[in-house]
């Protein structure tokens, strides 16, 4: 079991690597985070012994746990927010990938304690248009992002999009390829922020993540197996 997952993770760097390759980037331009929702801290820690550092959890309770026992790792919280669990993600994770409306925004730099660094935040966009699928609408994103740059508390980073799932390559290049025009409309139009941040690229599509500009893909199945159903 530990073997496999240690190739797993293996796999998923040398197809990182292959991607950086033919996209012509450097590897150290992509960073991997590990989505380690609904798996046991075991599988966390025997890939930290490999270097991975970064991992990212869907589900505040759960992850406030793995958080507990590894306060030294860093950790990305990238799933659904609702209002009433701000609190315990501004106080622990030092990333929030899911920022999909302003109330949220305003709520984490208030609750971030004033002896940690500004949150590092992203703005998830509904880049497919799916009416099932929380995000701003890239006509909003210009106006929530230069609200959000103004809070003091949090750091806003960049772009996250999770694509409606399409197999083909070409196909999946094509929303990418938005969220990078979108990434590069926002540094122009707020040049004093770090907008260094494009989040996509999950285990089917990371390749087609990678060619597009991706700077940080996150990988759950590929790593650490298919998750249960009821949680996935
Ligand atoms: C679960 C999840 C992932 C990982 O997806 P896999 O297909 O298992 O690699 C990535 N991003 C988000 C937002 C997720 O919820």
């Amino acid at each position: 079991m530990s073997t496999e997952l240690l190739q797993r993770y293996q796999h998923v760097l040398q197809r990182i690597h292959k991607a950086c390759q033919q996209a012509e980037r450097r590897p150290e331009s992509v960073a991997l985070l590990a989505v380690s929702k609904t798996k046991p801290v075991e599988d966390i820690e025997l890939i930290a012994q490999q270097g991975q550092t970064s991992f990212g959890e869907n589900y505040v309770q759960e992850a406030l746990q793995k958080i507990a026992l590894h306060p030294e790792l860093d950790w990305h919280f990238i799933g659904p927010i609702q209002s009433n669990k701000t609190k315990p993600i501004a106080e622990h994770f030092n990333w929030v990938h899911s920022i999909d409306r302003l109330k949220i925004a305003r709520r984490l730099s208030d609750q971030r304690p004033a002896d940690k660094a500004p949150l590092n935040v992203l703005l998830e966009v509904n880049i497919s248009g799916e009416q099932s699928k929380a995000g701003f609408q890239p006509q909003d994103l210009m106006q929530a992002a230069s609200e959000i740059a103004q809070l003091p508390n949090l750091n806003l980073r960049g772009l996250m999009a999770i694509p409606q799932a399409v197999t083909d390559f070409e196909s999946q290049r094509i929303p990418f390829a938005k969220m990078r025009s979108l990434l590069e409309s926002l540094q122009k139009a707020l040049p004093d922020c770090q907008l260094d941040t494009l989040s996509m690229g999950m285990s089917g599509d990371l390749e087609a993540a990678i060619m597009e500009g991706a700077t940080m893909v996150r990988i759950g199945t590929d790593i650490f197996g298919a998750r249960d159903y009821s949680q996935s």
